[in-house]
Formats: structure tokens, C-alpha cells, sequence
């Protein structure tokens, strides 16, 4: 099918005899009539020469080290290595510095590169004219070309930069959680050996989860840097434009560069560009679905160990088309949140190191006055406060800098996300706490490992972290009835200390109705219908859908059972909040502070003073 554009192949034979032609003078002739090689050595023998002061000239270059003996006859060459104190042990072996080591010994070179550039110029052209009419099916026809001289090619797109920027974890503040799940990946990019060994295989693609600007971008590339290994990126929505057959094209370029360079990273940002949901309707994107099934192929084509790992950015992955998350593709999520109060005053000190700034800032108190901003927006509040201070003629900026910088950016951004109100923060901050406070009155034990009123990714304003104490798989009755109070805590601690009730419980009411219901139509837990089942399962693994088994009355009498269930539960909880609105109250203004709380923590404030023995007599 792609006959109609073979006739362009002859030309490009043209090209590259042309360019055989200039290798073979480059590397046969050039040396022939220079008379002199470099001669590569190991840097054990460059070590000896030093330490024996051999060396003449020297010059360290960025990705190695060229030195001549002390007759200055022969030219040396070897890698670069992590080698601390290396300038002062050459420099007291007696070796000169040079930067001219190579010019002065090949006055060829610079006559080599004026043919050499313009002729690269020239053959990048022709590939770029070539890849636009490119088909995916004949791009291996062109291996010849894309082998031997892919250097000059592939330089041409833009895709992908080859730098992380020397980003480091450390540079990275707060996000913990996102740091030690990407642990391992380091791990296993500075030693794959280990993990082939035994036979376990890294995932090949992670999902970075998280709302724009909190660190995505800056997190892949410091897996990169902590693991000393290149990264590829390019961003997903560079394909939106472009025409059919560029994208996958682009893609398998990447890949096969990626491949060569194993281990690395590959990062692709913003890949629901790309990775959307297919749609049933006709007027499909060509070139995303194209590029998108190209990016699943060389995903499926790689054997997992091969060293390369493929980290994606998004914030919407409910979007994403499910081939994307299918196992073997990118079946790791790590979240990354929106950092709480501790973090965002990591991340103001971190960008702070960068501008000239008054030693007696809080920064405290400007982390908490920027409750909800994402660390792009925290690191142009600094950005920004450093403007203020030059605008005023000031040396370095100072606290009211920072200050009225926040509302400078949060006015920026405020309708776009969801940022509490400091009413709103205490509303979530109660409701959170009577989930947790209800649930450790039950159990006697710490309820949750951790409680937040951070907006997550999902919608939710804050959330409770509950823990299954050890793997069980039989509820009771009892421990059934106990989480349908905990869910109803939330609504409780609203209801007892505002008097009025929000939308904050939706999920809550759901969720407490369902297990309710179950408890009813299908575990047999009430006295009335005994061991009947009212309701089958008919779906156990797509989302558990249920078919009701039984008479229109009978269900009438369902309805009544599952409110008057929950309703008791719901009285429960708030006769157990009622009891404790001392420990309620302690809890809910710690964590209004301190945005996000532990499990210890929050049995540790419970504990401070003997707690009314509440618990017991609810039990
Ligand atoms: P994302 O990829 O999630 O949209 P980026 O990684 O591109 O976000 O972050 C944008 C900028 O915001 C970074 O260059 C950095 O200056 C700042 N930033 C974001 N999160 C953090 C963080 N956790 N620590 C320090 N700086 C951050
Ligand atoms: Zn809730």
C-alpha cells in the first residue's frame, strides 16, 4: 500500500552513499594523513600516569578525559569518572591544563566540521521531508538510515530532553509518601542485575496522580537523577496537533532511543492528551488513538527487565482508556497530593534558598495563610514576593513580601481550584474527626493512620485513613453495625457543633446504606427475614451489581429496615460525639492547625487526660 511513495527512495540512497563517502574519509583517511590516533585507555592506566607524572597536556571535557604523554607525541583518551580530588592530584603530578589538546593536534578537525555541519544539515532535512510522509508500516524500511546516522535525525525532533536537570529527591519537599513509592524504582535502575536475578520484574509504566504543579515533572526527573540514569520525556499533548503518522512515529523513536540507553526513564507528561478513553462515536481523534496504540505496542514489546521504566503524569486517570492501565502497562499508581501545611512550608524554604530573603520570615504562618496552593504556586509566591522587594528597592524580600504575594497568586488560581474557606476548613476538619473519634470509641484502639483535610485527587474535601486491623475476611454483625456508625460520624460532628449539615456526607450516606442493605438482603443479619436472600449478587467482579430476589411488599419492608438501621447507628454516633465534644473539639482544632494528623498522634491527644469511659457502656 505505500507504493505511491517509494519513489522517494532513490534520492535518499543518494544521500547516503554520499555520506558513506565522507565516514570513510573521516575515519580512514583523516588518520592516515594525520599520522597520529587518539588512543583510548582505561582510566587505571590514566590513573598510573598521573600518579608517575606522565601526563603533558590535559583537558577534562564533559563526557571524557583528553591528555597527551609529556613529550607531547600521543593523544589519550578515557571516560570520566567520579573521581574527587582529580584536578589536584594532576596538578601536582605536574600535567599542564589544556582546552586545545584536540584543535592543536588535528588542524583537520575544524576543516572536517565545516563539511561535516553543513552535510548534517543537509541529510536532517532530507529525514524530516522523509518522516512527514512517512508511513508507520515502512519505517523500518528506513533502518538503514535511522541506524547509522540516527544522531544527526534524531536530534531534529524536540521531543524529548535528555536532562534531568540534576534534580535530586532532596529537591523535592514534602511529598514522603510519593518518594518511597518511587524507592524502588532507583533501586532497581542502579542495580537490575539484583532483581533479574531473582526473577521479579519492575512495573514498566508508574502513574504519577496529582493535580498540576505539585511536583509530577520534578519527581520523575529525580528518580532519574538519584538513579544516575538519562530521561526521555515529551508530553502528551504535543500529539493533539500534529499530523497522522508523526505522533506513533515519534513515539517508536523514542522508544528506540530509550531502548539503547537502558536503564533510563521515560516520562510522559499529560499522557490523557493521549490517552483518553476511546469513544464509541465517529468522529475518533486518528492521530491520538494512532499515537496511543503505538505507545501500547512498544509497551507490550519490551520484556519487563529491560531497564527502561516508563513514569506518566496525569490528573484526571479516571479518563484514561483502560488498555493504558491493564496490567504489564502502566499498573502503578503513586499519588501526589497537594502538599498539607508541613509541606507547603518545606517547599517555601526550599524555593526561599533561591532569592535574597530577611533571616526572621515565618514561614509557618505564610504556609498556612496559602492553605490549598500546589508547590508550582508556592514556589511563585516566592517568585513573586523577590519582584515585590525589587519593585520597592529593597535589598531582599521580607515578610509582608511573601504576604501579599499569596494573594497576588492564590486571586490567579482561586477559581480554578478547589480551595477551602477557613469555615470550610473547620466544617471538613470536625467531620473528619467524628469519623475517626466514633470509630476509636468503638474498637479501643487508633482508628485511622492518618486524617487530612487536604483536597485529594479524588473530590474528597478530606478523608479518613481507616485500617482493617490484620486480614480478616468474616465480619459480625456487631463490627458491621460499628462502621455504619463510624460513616455516620462525620454528619454527627457537623450536626453537634454547627446546628446545621452540609454536603460533605454524600459518599458517606452511600456507602453506609449499601453495607446497611447487605446486612439485610444478604449476610441474613436482621431478625425479621432471618436467612433468606432477598438479593443475589449478579456481577461478582465488575462493580458487584446486585437483582433483588423478592415480592414488592418485602422490599417496601427492606427500605423501612435499612433507614431504621442506619438511623440507629447514626444515634449511636452521635450519643458517643456528645459524650466526648471535649476531645472532639481538642481534635478538630488540632487538626484545623496542622492540616493532616497520625494515627499516634490522634491517640495520643485522646489519651492526654483519662477519657470518660464513654466507650464501654456504648459497646
Ligand atoms: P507537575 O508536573 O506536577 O505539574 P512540576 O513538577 O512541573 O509539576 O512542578 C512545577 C514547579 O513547581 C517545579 O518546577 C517547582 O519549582 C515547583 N514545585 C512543585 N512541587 C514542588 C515540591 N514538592 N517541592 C519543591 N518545588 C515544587
Ligand atoms: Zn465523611
Amino acid at each position: 500500500m505505500n507504493i505511491p511513495k517509494r519513489p522517494k527512495r532513490p534520492l535518499t540512497t543518494y544521500y547516503l552513499i554520499a555520506i558513506t563517502l565522507l565516514l570513510v574519509i573521516n575515519l580512514f583517511v583523516i588518520p592516515a594523513i594525520m599520522g597520529q590516533r587518539v588512543h583510548e585507555v582505561d582510566y587505571g592506566t590514566f590513573m598510573d600516569m598521573t600518579e608517575s607524572g606522565k601526563i603533558g597536556l590535559v583537558e577534562i571535557q564533559s563526557n571524557q578525559i583528553v591528555f597527551t604523554d609529556k613529550e607531547k607525541t600521543q593523544i589519550f583518551k578515557t571516560g570520566l569518572m567520579d573521581d574527587p580530588g582529580l584536578v589536584e592530584r594532576l596538578h601536582d603530578s605536574g600535567a599542564e591544563f589544556s582546552s586545545e589538546i584536540v584543535t592543536q593536534t588535528s588542524p583537520l578537525l575544524s576543516l572536517l566540521l565545516s563539511w561535516l555541519i553543513p552535510i548534517g544539515i543537509f541529510l536532517a532535512l532530507g529525514r524530516y521531508m522523509r518522516s512527514k510522509l512517512m508511513d508507520q508500516e515502512n519505517g523500518n524500511s528506513m533502518s538503514f538510515g535511522g541506524n547509522m546516522f540516527g544522531g544527526f535525525g534524531k536530534s531534529k525532533p524536540k521531543v524529548y530532553v535528555k536532562s534531568s536537570d540534576g534534580i535530586r529527591f532532596a529537591d523535592v519537599a514534602g511529598e514522603d509518601e510519593a518518594k518511597e513509592n518511587l524507592q524502588e524504582i532507583v533501586q532497581y535502575l542502579h542495580d537490575p542485575k539484583k532483581y533479574q536475578e531473582i526473577g521479579a520484574s519492575m512495573p514498566k509504566g508508574v502513574l504519577l496522580v496529582g493535580p498540576p504543579g505539585t511536583g509530577k515533572t520534578m519527581l520523575a526527573k529525580a528518580v532519574a537523577g538519584e538513579a544516575n540514569v538519562p530521561f526521555f520525556s515529551m508530553s502528551g499533548s504535543e500529539f493533539v496537533e500534529m499530523f497522522v503518522g508523526m505522533g506513533a512515529s515519534k513515539v517508536r523513536d523514542l522508544f528506540s532511543q530509550a531502548k539503547e540507553k537502558a536503564p533510563c526513564i521515560v516520562f510522559i507528561d499529560e499522557i490523557d492528551a493521549i490517552g483518553k478513553k476511546r469513544e464509541a462515536n465517529l468522529s475518533t481523534n486518528d492521530e491520538r488513538e494512532q499515537t496511543l496504540n503505538q505507545l501500547l505496542t512498544e509497551m507490550d514489546g519490551f520484556e519487563g527487565n529491560t531497564g527502561v521504566i516508563i513514569l506518566a503524569a496525569t490528573n484526571r486517570p479516571d479518563s484514561l482508556d483502560p488498555a493504558l492501565t491493564r496490567p504489564g502497562r502502566f499498573d502503578r499508581r503513586v499519588p501526589v497530593e497537594l502538599p498539607d501545611l508541613k509541606g507547603r512550608e518545606e517547599i517555601l524554604k526550599v524555593h526561599a534558598k533561591k532569592i535574597r530573603i530577611a533571616d526572621n520570615i515565618d514561614f509557618g504562618k505564610i504556609a498556612s495563610m496559602a492553605a490549598g496552593a500546589s508547590g508550582a504556586e508556592l514556589a511563585n509566591i516566592v517568585n513573586e514576593a523577590a519582584l515585590r522587594a525589587v519593585r520597592d528597592g529593597r535589598k531582599f524580600a521580607v515578610q509582608s513580601d511573601l504576604e501579599e504575594s499569596i494573594e497576588v497568586v492564590i486571586a490567579g488560581y482561586q477559581k480554578k481550584n478547589a480551595i477551602l474557606t477557613t469555615k470550610e476548613k473547620l466544617i471538613v476538619s470536625y467531620h473528619e474527626i467524628g469519623h475517626a473519634l466514633v470509630a476509636a470509641m468503638q474498637t479501643h484502639s487508633a482508628p485511622v493512620t492518618k486524617i487530612t483535610i487536604i483536597p485529594r485527587t479524588s473530590g474528597a474535601l478530606g478523608y479518613t485513613m481507616q485500617v482493617d486491623e490484620g486480614n480478616h475476611y468474616l465480619m459480625t454483625k456487631e463490627e458491621m453495625e460499628n462502621k455504619i456508625a463510624t460513616l455516620t460520624g462525620g454528619r454527627a460532628a457537623e450536626e453537634l457543633e454547627f446546628g446545621y449539615i452540609t454536603t460533605g456526607a454524600s459518599n458517606d450516606i452511600e456507602q453506609a446504606t449499601k453495607i446497611a442493605r447487605a446486612m439485610i438482603t444478604r449476610y441474613g443479619m436482621s431478625d425479621a427475614f432471618d436467612m433468606v436472600a432477598l438479593e443475589t449478587v449478579t456481577n461478582q467482579y465488575l462493580g458487584g451489581d446486585t437483582s433483588l430476589a423478592c415480592s414488592a411488599q418485602t422490599q417496601d419492608e427492606i427500605d423501612r429496615k435499612v433507614i431504621e438501621l442506619v438511623k440507629q447507628q447514626h444515634e449511636k454516633a452521635r450519643k458517643i460525639l456528645t459524650d466526648n465534644k471535649d476531645k472532639l473539639d481538642e481534635l478538630a482544632k488540632h487538626l484545623y492547625e496542622k492540616e493532616t494528623i497520625t494515627g499516634e498522634e490522634f491517640m495520643e491527644i485522646l489519651n492526654r487526660k483519662p477519657a470518660p469511659e464513654i466507650a464501654q457502656q456504648t459497646m
